[in-house]
């Protein structure tokens, strides 16, 4: 009876660490596809001279403000396709301030 008893006791705290270790590996797993994820910035906008050949290069993630003609950011986190597409308007760019970190 009293092994019974151990045996079910040692079960359930098999069952609470074995959660326990799942639940810190899910989480360290979402930290870091979160500190990996591809991101675009920009270093000076106010520099912009509204050339637009971010734009012409990756119409999905750039674009040129209706106001003050300077560009805009419309995809932070491009996709691993895209970011073919921002590699290429970076480059283009003649005051280089796009800024990723891929
Ligand atoms: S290529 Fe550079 S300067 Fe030209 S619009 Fe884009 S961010 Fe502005």
């Amino acid at each position: 009876m009293k092994n019974s008893i151990n045996s079910s006791l040692l079960f359930k705290k098999s069952i609470f660490g074995i959660l326990i270790f799942a639940s810190i590996l899910l989480y360290s797993i979402n930290l870091y596809s979160a500190s990996t994820e591809n991101t675009t910035s920009l270093e000076g906008r106010e520099n912009c001279v509204s050339c637009g050949q971010c734009v012409d290069k990756a119409p999905n993630s750039f674009e040129l403000d209706e106001i003050d003609g300077k560009v805009n950011i419309k995809i932070v986190h491009p996709d691993s396709h895209e970011v073919f597409h921002v590699r290429e308007a970076k480059k283009a760019c003649p005051l280089q301030i796009i800024s990723t970190n891929f």
